[in-house]
């Protein structure tokens, strides 16, 4: 048996941040991971999904420099080539990874680990995969979650994320199942690199919880460029014949299934306890991360919180800081959360939507938007539009939703996120002086 102060389940985003900051406050770490440090984020989330966008990005850069002169586009992309550097790249943050924990003193333990005792007032004991056990008076879930395949027959012929960034090769015609950011992300990057994609949407509209307004420009540019997009369309089977995949009356070379994920918590001897699970099985968890169980907590996917990395790692240092640190009362909070869908082009969004602020602040709301073609498709005189929309509320019309399409909108939105978060006013927006000519400017001539 070893003792420790603080025994944290999963290497990934927010079991880091949580291992690294309780660690700096001067607490004895343990840190349990079977796979790669870095998780889902590093190794099959944000850094190689944004990987391919920007391979996306630049061969449409390249369709737009031919469009306003220049002899030729990017050409195809050269998968095995760019793997490499995708995989270089995602190898060095996983050594960075392994270097700081070893200098702030954590003990790294490449296993998978097990609640085999838990105490409501003392310390609980955690079992790693090979036997070791370790104590710990507090222990942090941080095991994330795991793409699903749909409960139908031949599901195991489609593909999930994970299984993307393996290829080798872009697919000729690709069928993805789903509307929400993984599939949208997908099928934009996919169609940009000169994939045939079809998108099959069992509800009305794509990327449910966002902006209506916004995600009906995303779906008009995504049949601009050639993406078939099905609503209504329920996949309840999968067939192959002949090397290809049959789906309905549809025939593809591959489909990906972006139908959920599942948190990482049905492994962990916690069959018995009572943490307080959703319907979903997600780990509910208050401001402080705690669960129903003193002393056990919970970050990042595996918990009803926002699946996304800077909330996984704002809570884990928040508990970090709490447990250990100065800051005894420290909660997370998360009314904000800003939030970029890397689609072609993105779409950046922070606070309420039309719907959700009228909703709840009734006829206290009013809303301004920009619609225009940005500079550089204007230059080869192509017609697709970004479309910026502010929703303010109450007597000072303050910003409760700022939703952005288009180019650039990924790199536009940090800046007015925490203005918003600050309280920023609609008055001021119109009294900042704009940077000129760029996209950004829009979101203060907005009317
Ligand atoms: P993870 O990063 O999943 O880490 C959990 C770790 O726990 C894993 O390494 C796992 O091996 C380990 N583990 C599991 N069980 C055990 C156990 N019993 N004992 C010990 N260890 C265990 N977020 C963004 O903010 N921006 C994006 O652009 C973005 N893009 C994404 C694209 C895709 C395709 C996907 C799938 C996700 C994306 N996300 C993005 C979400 C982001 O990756 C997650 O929110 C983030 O990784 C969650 O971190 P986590 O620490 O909760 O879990």
């Amino acid at each position: 048996m070893r003792d420790f102060d603080f025994v944290v389940l999963g290497g990934g985003s927010g079991g880091l941040a949580a291992a690294q900051r309780a660690a700096a406050h001067g607490a004895r770490v343990a840190l349990l991971e079977p796979g790669a440090l870095g998780g889902t984020c590093v190794h099959a989330g944000c850094v190689p999904k944004k990987a391919m966008w920007l391979a996306a990005q630049l061969a449409s850069r390249g369709r737009a420099a031919q469009a306003i002169g220049f002899a030729h586009g990017v050409g195809a992309l050269d998968w095995p080539t760019f793997v490499a550097h995708r995989q270089r790249y995602i190898d060095a943050i996983e050594r960075g990874y392994g270097d700081k924990l070893a200098s702030a003193g954590i003990t790294v333990i490449p296993q998978r680990g097990r609640f085999v005792e838990v105490s409501a007032s003392g310390a609980s004991t955690v079992e790693a995969g090979d036997g070791v056990r370790l104590q710990a008076p507090h222990v942090l879930v941080a095991t994330g979650a795991q793409a699903q395949r749909p409960a139908v027959t031949g599901a195991e012929l489609g593909a999930v994320s994970d299984d993307v960034f393996g290829w080798n090769a872009l697919p000729e015609r690709l069928a993805i199942v789903g509307g929400g950011y993984i599939a949208v992300e997908f099928a934009g990057l996919l169609r940009a690199l000169g994939a045939e994609v079809t998108m099959l949407v069992r509800g009305a509209r794509l990327l449910d919880g966002f902006d209506a307004e916004l995600a009906d420009a995303l779906t008009a540019q995504y049949r601009a460029s050639g993406i078939e997009v099905c609503f209504g369309t329920t996949v309840d089977g999968l067939a192959s014949d002949r090397g290809r995949l049959r789906v309905g009356d549809g025939s593809f070379d591959t489909l990906l299934w972006a139908t959920g994920r599942a948190p990482n918590a049905g492994d962990l001897g916690l069959d018995d306890m009572n943490l307080g699970r959703d319907a979903r099985g997600r780990i509910i968890v208050d401001s402080r991360q705690n669960t129903k169980i003193p002393g056990i907590y919970a970050v990042g996917d595996v918990t009803t919180q926002p699946a996304l990395t800077p909330v996984a790692v704002a809570a884990g240092r928040c508990l970090a800081d709490r447990l250990f640190g100065a800051r005894a009362d420290a909660a997370l909070d998360l009314p904000l959360v800003p939030t970029v869908v890397f689609a072609q082009p993105p779409l950046a969004s922070i606070g309420l939507s039309e719907a959700q602020a009228r909703a709840e602040h009734g006829e206290a709301v009013s809303v301004r938007r920009s619609r225009f073609r940005p500079m550089l498709t204007a230059l080869g005189g192509g017609e697709s539009r970004s479309l910026f929309k502010i929703v303010c509320a109450g007597p000072e019309q303050r910003v409760v939703g700022l939703h952005l399409f288009g180019e650039g909108v990924d790199e536009i939105l940090q800046g007015f996120a925490l203005a918003i978060a600050r309280g920023v006013s609609v008055d001021d927006l119109e009294q900042a002086i704009a940077i000129h000519p760029t996209s950004a400017e829009e979101v203060l001539f907005a009317r």
